[in-house]
């Protein structure tokens, strides 16, 4: 796809998802860090439904820290792959109590030093939690409507992410991530899209073909 349409494409979905925003529910830029964590290989509807029970034991870095890891295990379960999130949570909170006083870092780099925070995950925390984006971040959404639109024919979401940055301009970044992932959820389902409703139909590589 040209730069062209593809912005003309980001522009037709901002129209059509209006008020579409991050589904994750958080209060401060550390919420956010543990709901994303969290997220991987879950339902953001789940992390919401397991999060407060998690900040009445922990709220704090520290108190992540010096919560006991069966505990922590327990209380994150519901969100699957419960030990190797909450190890992960426990040791980034360990860096952000000790190296950042308690503060999550705000830059990218920093970010994907923390366990368990990789591209994906630093750049939600950049968008929603800093109002700073630094690239898109690839979920299922992203990276299955980008390879049908012909945004990307790539399959890591790394290189999906690459491409997207090459072909959509900056101030469009903070708007990319949010209408996809509306966009896959209401319209371009995985297994059955509703190709006849979609805003983007006649840009789509794959409009009408068997998915
Ligand atoms: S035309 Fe169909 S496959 Fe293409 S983006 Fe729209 S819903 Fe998805």
């Amino acid at each position: 796809m040209k730069k062209d349409e593809a912005v003309e494409v980001i522009k037709i979905l901002n129209n059509t998802y209006k008020d579409a925003k991050c589904s994750l529910n958080f209060n401060t830029p550390f919420e956010l860090l543990i709901a994303v964590i969290l997220s991987a290989q879950c339902t953001d509807e789940r992390v919401n439904k397991t999060m407060p029970s998690i900040l009445k034991k922990c709220s704090t870095p520290e108190q992540f820290v010096k919560i006991d890891i069966k505990e922590l295990e327990e209380l994150i379960h519901p969100c699957g792959f419960y030990k190797n999130k909450a190890k992960n949570i426990k040791n980034a909170c360990k860096i952000i109590h000790e190296k950042y006083n308690d503060k999550v870092p705000e830059t990218m780099e920093e970010l994907m030093e923390l366990p368990g925070v990789g591209r994906k995950t630093a750049n939600v925390v950049m968008l929603e939690a800093f109002g700073n984006p630094q690239g898109i971040a690839v979920d299922t959404h992203c990276k299955r409507i980008s390879n049908r639109l012909g945004l990307s024919k790539e399959s890591e979401p790394e290189k999906i992410e690459q491409d997207l940055l090459k072909l959509i301009p900056k101030e469009y970044y903070k708007d990319v991530n949010h209408v996809l992932i509306w966009h896959g959820r209401n319209v371009c389902e995985a297994r059955n899209p509703k190709c006849e409703e979609c805003s983007v139909k006649k840009y789509c590589k794959t409009h009408n073909k068997k998915v």
